[in-house]
C-alpha cells in the first residue's frame, strides 16, 4: 500500500515563502493498493490538494474515483469544486460521507455549488456521481476487490463472513475471498461535528493505514477508538497545535490535536509510526518541525515511536 499526501494543511490553503517545505494544500490523501481494479483511485477528502491528485490520477488514465469525506468543512471539500473529475461525465465517481444535520454528501454538494457560490449548477454535472450517505459509519464496511469492484456490507454480516472464513458476495452471483480485498472501516472522531476516521486494510499484505484528522484531544481514550486504531502500520493524525497553544493559547475546543495526544494514542495502541497533519495555516516550516520535536521529547528511553510531519506530495510506503 502507498499513501500520498496531496494536501496536509488544515483550515485554510496557504502560500508563503516560509511554508514551501511543508506545502499549503488543504487535506487530501490518496490510498494506492494492489487490491484496487486498474484505473480505480481512492482518495480521502477533497481539500485543495485534490487538484494535484486529480491531475496526476487523470494522467495515469483514471476511469473510476472513490472519494471518502471525513466531514464537509470547506478545507475538506474545496478542491473538488474546481478540479476536472466532478465535470467529467464519462468518469465513474463515488462520493461517501456521513449524514450531518440532514446533510449527506449529495445535499452538501448541492448546497456548496448553489449559485451565487459556484459558477456551474450541481444539477448540470452530477449525473455521473453516485453518492453514498452513510448514516452510522461504524456499522458499515466498504470493500473494494480488484475484479469485483466496490461493495458495502453491514459490519455485523462482514464480521460473520470473516469468522466463518466465507467469501464476500459482491452481487450478481459473484463472491471473492476477503484476503484479496481492500477493506475500509469507519469510526467517529471527536471534532465535535459528525466526522469519520477511515481505516484501510490491504488484506493481501496486512498493511493498515488510518487517517485520524480533525480530532480533538480527548482526556480519556475510549476502548472503541483504541481497538479501531490498533494494528495500524501508519497513522496520520491531526496535530495542529502545540501543548502550549492548546492549553494556554485558547485553542482547546477547536477540534484539533497536539503532539502529547499523538504520543498518548501511540502508547495505548502500540502504533509505531505517526505522521502529523492538518498543519495550522499560521505554521511556517519551523513551527511544523517544532511540533515533531515536542512529540519526540515526550518519548521515554527505549520507546521507538517514529514521528514526522506530513508534507504535500510526500509518499509513504506501508
Ligand atoms: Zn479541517
Ligand atoms: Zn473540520
Amino acid at each position: 500500500m502507498e499513501v500520498i499526501a496531496w494536501g496536509t494543511r488544515g483550515s485554510l490553503p496557504v502560500a508563503n515563502p516560509g511554508m514551501v517545505q511543508t506545502g499549503g494544500n488543504t487535506t487530501c490523501y490518496e490510498v494506492r493498493s494492489t487490491c484496487l481494479p486498474p484505473g480505480v483511485h481512492v482518495v480521502v477528502d477533497g481539500g485543495t490538494g485534490f487538484l494535484p491528485f486529480a491531475t496526476e490520477a487523470l494522467r495515469l488514465k483514471m476511469t473510476e474515483l472513490h472519494l471518502f469525506h471525513t466531514h464537509y468543512h470547506h478545507d475538506h471539500t474545496q478542491g473538488v469544486l474546481i478540479a476536472p473529475p466532478i465535470f467529467m461525465q464519462q468518469l465513474g465517481m463515488h462520493i461517501y460521507g456521513t449524514k450531518d444535520r440532514s446533510f449527506g454528501p449529495k445535499q452538501v454538494y448541492e448546497r456548496i455549488m448553489e449559485p451565487p457560490f459556484h459558477p456551474v449548477s450541481f444539477g448540470a454535472i452530477a449525473q455521473h456521481i453516485c453518492f453514498h450517505s452513510i448514516e452510522i459509519p461504524p456499522t458499515r464496511v466498504i470493500l473494494i476487490h480488484p475484479i469485483g469492484g466496490q461493495h458495502i456490507l453491514e459490519k455485523e454480516r462482514f464480521l460473520h463472513l470473516q469468522t466463518e472464513k466465507k467469501q464476500i458476495p459482491f452481487g450478481h452471483g459473484q463472491a471473492y475471498p476477503l484476503d484479496e480485498c481492500l477493506v475500509i472501516l469507519m469510526h467517529w472522531t471527536e471534532h465535535p461535528e459528525r466526522t469519520i476516521t477511515f481505516r484501510f486494510e490491504e488484506r493481501s499484505t496486512g498493511s493498515v493505514f488510518v487517517l485520524l484528522t480533525d480530532e480533538e484531544v480527548r482526556a480519556g481514550l475510549p476502548t472503541s477508538l483504541i481497538e479501531f486504531l490498533t494494528g495500524a502500520s501508519l497513522l496520520i493524525q491531526d496535530v495542529q497545535y502545540s501543548q502550549e497553544e492548546y492549553e494556554r493559547g485558547g485553542k482547546a475546543g477547536f477540534g484539533h490535536g497536539t503532539p502529547e495526544y499523538a504520543v498518548r494514542l501511540a502508547r495505548a495502541t502500540g502504533i509505531e509510526r505517526i505522521g502529523f497533519t492538518h498543519h495550522d495555516p499560521h505554521s511556517a516550516d519551523d513551527r511544523v518541525s517544532a511540533l515533531v520535536t515536542e512529540g519526540q521529547a515526550l518519548l521515554k528511553i527505549g520507546e521507538t515511536l517514529e514521528l514526522f510531519a506530513c508534507k504535500d506530495y510526500d509518499r509513504y510506503e506501508i
